[in-house]
């Protein structure tokens, strides 16, 4: 590992600490700052309560993750709890009929779903916490075809149910959730699994949705499993777009080399994606030397205060600092990027 006065300059910009117990005697020594992701109703307290505590070096990110859409409603209170999640899993009426087995298997998950929360106090408590810290981000949000319904997400081994949630209501929450960034002006932490093509088709209907004030904000697709050719397409499109990568999902396989080769230098950002905090300087250190080796950048071991110095001589840390000082400044310029350099010492 290098030097404090390096590691001051690395950001995590997305795990999840609160998914694990927090020594204290690591969060109160981290050297390096993260970006606490919260992803359902029972988690959003706990990541505020983490940001309270150590504002330092946490930031905090309000959000509900897609994996957890089918614990919210779209009616409110209008739908009863069995109704809510029949319509979801067993499709609405002149769907044609479900089979026994996806009967038995509803039957088996409905005991251990939660009553649903409505939409509309979700985002009031959504907007209450971006409200109280103004540097928060929205996150985590998104979409997944992936993903199935465990049976009981509490256990550890989860078995999975045969349901995934309709990406119809996927998009109605994620949009929800949007358009209070867009409209408070908070950066997103965005997750796309298996969905590309709608990822692509959301990112230009908020484009033309939310005209020049969609530029305002910056997402970053995390933990990005884009095909590289997707992703140049996308950076072209969306001056506020940003990718970050994480050791825990990327590296599972090598495309994500070519992804870093072909992205824009000043697009790239580094992760975790860990719940244990003891592994989010480890991991991100290891994201960032992997992108160091990729794009022929230097490792800086030791920090240099010097503000002057070249572009081209900047090692991947200054690099990376400065891309994430752009991502959280905004304000990104259709015509390209509002200011390469906008790198200033902590
Ligand atoms: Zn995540």
């Amino acid at each position: 590992m290098p030097s404090a006065r390096v590691l001051k300059h690395v950001i995590d910009v997305h795990c999840h600490p609160t998914d694990s117990q927090i020594p204290e005697a690591v969060i109160s020594s981290l050297p390096i700052t993260i970006c606490a992701m919260s992803t359902r109703q029972n988690d959003q307290v706990l990541v505020r309560n983490l940001a309270t505590a150590y504002p330092h070096n946490v930031l905090p990110c309000f959000g509900h993750h897609p994996w957890f859409s089918h614990w919210i409603s779209l009616n409110g209170e209008a739908t009863s709890k069995d109704d809510h999640y029949r319509s979801l899993f067993l499709g609405k009426e002149g769907k044609g009929d479900p089979s026994d087995d996806q009967i038995a298997a509803f039957e088996k998950l409905l005991p251990s779903l939660p009553t649903p929360l409505p939409l509309a106090e979700l985002l009031t408590d959504l907007r209450t916490n971006l409200e109280a810290f103004p540097s928060a981000m929205v996150g985590e949000v998104g979409l997944d075809r992936t993903c199935r319904v465990p049976f009981d997400y509490r256990l550890e081994h989860r078995e999975l149910s045969p349901f995934k949630i309709p990406i119809d209501h996927q998009l109605a929450i994620l949009e929800a959730q949007i358009d209070i960034a867009v409209h408070l002006q908070r950066n997103v932490s965005f997750h796309s699994v298996n969905a590309q093509k709608l990822t692509v088709d959301f990112m230009a209907r908020m484009k033309a949705r939310h005209g020049t004030t969609w530029n305002q904000i910056s997402v970053d697709m995390h933990s990005c499993g884009l095909s590289p050719q997707m992703w140049q397409s996308i950076e072209r499109a969306h001056p506020n777009l940003y990718l970050s990568l994480s050791t825990a999902i990327n590296a599972r396989s090598s495309s994500h080399k070519s992804l870093i080769a072909a992205a824009s230098a000043d697009r790239l950002l580094a992760e975790s994606d860990i719940h244990e905090i003891s592994q989010c300087l480890g991991r991100t250190w290891d994201m960032l030397c992997i992108i160091a080796d990729v794009r022929g950048w230097e490792v800086e071991q030791e920090w240099d205060d010097d503000t002057g110095i070249p572009e081209d001589h900047w090692g991947v840390v200054r690099r990376v600092e400065n891309n994430w000082k752009a991502f959280v400044s905004g304000n990104h310029n259709a015509n390209g990027r509002q200011s390469r350099n906008v790198y200033s010492p902590m």
